[in-house]
């Protein structure tokens, strides 16, 4: 075949497989209806056993194929045969909590939480502590994307919740104020298409980190993070590498293309190790018309993490000039500098990047 025959054909690949892997799971628990029901490590009965679940046992559902469920079974992925398991809304679970829980009301000075009773967890690794203080015991790990009921806010810096069997306190940082429902139905990001290009994967580390981590963990963390943040603002939001593999730098922005993407955002960390005090954030868009794209987005960053403003740019990246949408490529910090590393390494840190973001885009779509 021609070249360009070939590459058509690789592209069209790419896209339908990243089309089609893109599932929709927010918001959804999976109901166990049987009893001794296996869980395996993959979405197949070669997959080894890790354990059972139980009839009424209800899980988080993570992920889905025709037969088979991936639910959070202790903080791992576990497959379950969809054959004998039933799958309900949030929408369903929140308001059956509501009606149990007439006190689920807070007042609270740092933003409303009266709507909000069960919420989806942000960022990886939480402690649920003992007492509302870093220096008590760890009770629980949880997870990205775990829920956890609010039981009421103790202070400013700590909410006690309630998590599968325990009760315990979570920082208060990590309650998502965009995720009030009345917010998401109000959103300028709702059924806005979104795709996040998580830069690099596989052999191509990326930059490598003055603690020796690459690139590619950084932008996949960041990634994660932001689009749990876009979905529960109603954003449908693509992914073009989900996991740590290898993908060409052309078809990534050819997703943005084929789902004419209201905006494409390719996710980089900086590096100059020749310079290790350089700090910041960078901004680049390529074409004139996404310069608006570029300032609300850039604002938004700069206004939540405080980092070192180091402007908006044009940028000649492939990613932008094969991009037919709005794109942005976004270099969040600097590798190589110790202090900044540390930041982008930590929960928070993170959470505002993504808030950022979010910030830019929800500006960005109110004025278009
Ligand atoms: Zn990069």
């Amino acid at each position: 075949m021609k070249i360009n025959q070939q590459f058509i054909l690789f592209s069209l690949a790419v896209i339908l497989f990243f089309g089609f892997m893109h599932h929709n799971v927010f918001a959804q628990t999976v109901t166990i209806e049987a009893d001794d029901l296996l869980v395996r490590k993959g979405p197949a009965t070669t997959y080894e056993p890790i354990g059972h679940v139980n009839q009424d046992e209800s899980y988080p559902l993570l992920d889905e194929t025709d037969d088979w469920i991936a639910i959070d079974y202790d903080g791992q992925t576990g497959w379950v045969s969809r054959q004998y398991v039933s799958i309900i809304d949030q929408e369903t679970v929140t308001n059956k909590n509501l009606l149990d829980n007439e006190s689920s009301s807070i007042d609270t000075s740092t933003g409303d939480l009266s709507n909000i009773d069960t919420f989806k967890l942000p960022v990886d690794r939480v402690h649920l502590r003992s007492e509302a203080t870093t220096q008590s015991e760890i009770l629980a790990v949880l997870s990205q994307g775990q829920k956890v009921t609010i039981v009421e806010k103790t202070n400013d810096d700590w909410i006690k919740v309630n998590w599968q069997d325990k009760s315990g306190f979570i920082p208060s940082w990590l309650i998502d104020y965009k995720s009030n429902k009345v917010n998401k139905l109000n959103s300028s990001l709702k059924d806005k298409v979104i795709v996040i290009d998580p830069g690099h994967g596989g052999d191509d580390v990326g930059t490598i980190s003055i603690t020796d981590n690459y690139e590619k963990k950084y932008t996949l963390y960041t990634s994660q993070i932001l689009k749990n943040q876009l979905e529960l603002l109603g954003a449908k939001v693509y992914f073009t590498r989900e996991d740590d593999f290898y993908y060409a730098l052309t078809p990534r922005p050819l997703l943005a293309n084929y789902l004419a993407a209201d905006v494409f955002l390719s996710i980089h960390y900086n590096s100059e190790p020749q310079h290790p005090s350089a700090s910041g954030i960078n901004t680049y868009h390529l074409k004139d018309a996404d310069q608006d794209l570029a300032s609300y987005v850039h604002q938004g960053l700069i206004d939540n993490t405080g980092a070192n403003d180091r402007g908006i740019a044009t940028g000649d990246y492939l990613v932008l000039r094969l991009s037919k949408r709005p794109g942005l490529l976004l270099e969040l910090g600097f590798l190589s500098n110790d202090h900044e590393e540390k930041e982008i390494q930590s929960p928070d840190y993170q959470l505002k990047i993504s808030e950022g973001i979010v910030e830019g885009l929800e500006n960005y779509f109110s004025n278009h």
